[in-house]
């Protein structure tokens, strides 16, 4: 299989995806780290707000008390 060429999601350079990456889909650990801090930021930034995202956020409780 040749290699597949991806956008790195943080700075938007051409990679080829392939398991030696190991930095995929970023280019580098710095774009990777970038994106983790900005994720834990977004997070800080939004405690819990019950607005508009519960289909992702129902893994971890249970829906109702019987
Ligand atoms: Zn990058």
């Amino acid at each position: 299989m040749a290699g597949r060429v991806v956008s790195c999601p943080q700075c938007g350079a051409s990679i080829e995806w392939n398991p030696a990456n190991r930095f995929r889909p970023f280019c580098s650990e710095r774009c990777k780290m970038i994106d983790l801090g900005a994720w834990a930021t977004e997070r800080y930034r939004v405690p819990v707000a019950e607005s508009d995202d519960s289909s992702l956020s129902d893994a971890d409780e249970s829906p109702r008390p019987n």
